[in-house]
């Protein structure tokens, strides 16, 4: 699965929005999530992103390591 990090807090641009095939980038107060189970990998989001923070979660940058989790719980609470 893609993983949105740090750099979405407060800005929540939404292109990949736009981007995604599958509808599963969701909103956030603060920012923007994507389902885990839903993601298909496809890649779209993450180019489209204008403050790069969108990851595949294997190359996740180690400060963004945390937001794997962040995702995944946004998705349990709601
Ligand atoms: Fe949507 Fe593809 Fe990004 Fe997954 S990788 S969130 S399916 S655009």
């Amino acid at each position: 699965t893609y993983v949105i990090g740090e750099p979405c807090i407060d800005v929540m641009d939404r292109a990949c929005v736009e981007e995604c095939p599958v509808d599963c980038i969701y909103e956030g107060e603060r920012a923007l999530y994507i389902h885990p189970d839903e993601c298909v990998d496809c890649g779209a989001c993450e180019p489209v992103c204008p403050v790069e923070a969108i990851y595949y979660e294997d190359d996740l940058p180690a400060a963004l390591e945390p937001y794997r989790d962040d995702n995944a719980r946004f998705f349990s609470e709601t």
